[in-house]
């Protein structure tokens, strides 16, 4: 009996692995299929190594016409520059996100990275350019390496133990039996959620990245985790040009500029200090949202 269970188990846990990275790459041609003219030109070139300046002009985005999700939104990043996105739930973040990674193009206005156009460098060359840290990491059933190298062409083992190095994610790695090649995926080695966070991080800066979109994660680590978690982002942040999806007050405070989007638009845009000053609605929205988390953070 005991022969029998062990195989079936293992399909049966397979199949879920299968039906996981096949849910994760049809949700990929979800995005690409949904805006027919999206598309890379014929003659489009590989973006240099870029600083990281970013601007949007006047970009205009609907999913469906007739419903605008972002309206005439205009950014500029420095390079090096901190900027952290706060709104409600639908307010657009995540599209302004998802159209610096070109998965929609605007229907109107233009995206800059260095002053070129995105729209006129290959896929490939602007993403490799732009790291993610989400909120949670999806892990694919292979090694630790594969899984921080995932998307590299070939695995730089070097630039693997690099990135993780600079995650915090070394030393909990190398006290695995088997290191970087320790399996993680089911039946794989158990990673805490401070543990994946800092897999998520190594997995981002892993190409070296000028740009990074870090997802602010909104549930709750144990507080040795939370601080080297923390320590790790200030780290990755330093030099890159940051976006953040912004649910904590510590990375809201220390932002170059604070966007806040309502309903697809720009509604207020400042430091910390100079948007409290303006009594609006960033004001009310850290009185609400923020003012509570700070007291339970200065608590801990
Ligand atoms: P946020 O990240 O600030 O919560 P989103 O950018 O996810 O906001 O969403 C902005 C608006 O766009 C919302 O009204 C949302 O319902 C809509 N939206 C998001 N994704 C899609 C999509 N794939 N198709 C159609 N509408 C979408
Ligand atoms: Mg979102």
């Amino acid at each position: 009996v005991a022969i029998l269970i062990q195989p079936i188990d293992l399909l049966i846990s397979n199949y879920n692995e299968y039906k996981q990275t096949e849910a994760s790459v049809e949700r990929i041609f979800e995005l690409m299929a949904q805006q027919p003219s999206f598309s890379e030109k014929p003659n489009a070139k590989e973006l240099p190594r870029i600083a990281g300046k970013i601007e949007y002009r006047h970009v205009n985005f609907a999913y469906n016409p007739g419903q605008p999700v972002l309206k005439d939104l205009n950014l500029h990043a420095a390079p090096g520059n901190v900027i952290a996105l706060v709104g409600a739930s639908g307010a657009g973040k995540s599209t302004l996100i998802n159209l610096l990674l070109r998965f929609y193009d605007p229907q109107a206005g233009e995206i800059l990275i260095d002053d070129i156009d995105i729209r006129d460098v290959t896929l490939t060359s602007l993403r490799r350019q732009i790291g993610i840290v989400p909120q949670d990491i999806t892990l694919f059933s292979g090694t630790i390496a594969e899984n921080i190298g995932y998307g590299q062409e070939e695995l730089d083992l070097s630039a693997i133990e690099a990135a993780a190095k600079i995650a915090n994610a070394h030393s909990f790695i190398s006290q695995f039996s088997q290191g970087y090649h320790s399996w993680v995926g089911e039946r794989g080695v158990n990673l805490s959620g401070g543990q994946r966070q800092r897999l998520a991080i190594a997995r981002a800066i892993v190409n070296d990245p000028r740009i990074l979109i870090l997802d602010e994660a909104t549930s709750a680590l144990d507080s040795e985790s939370e601080a080297l978690v923390q320590e790790a982002l200030e780290r990755v942040m330093q030099n890159r040009t940051v976006f953040i999806i912004a649910h904590r007050l510590s990375s809201v405070r220390r932002a170059d500029c604070i966007l806040v989007l309502e309903q697809g638009q720009v509604v207020e845009a400042g430091t910390h200090t100079f948007l409290l000053s303006q009594e609006g609605r960033y004001a009310r929205f850290y009185a609400q949202q923020f003012y509570s988390t700070d007291e339970a953070e200065s608590r801990e």
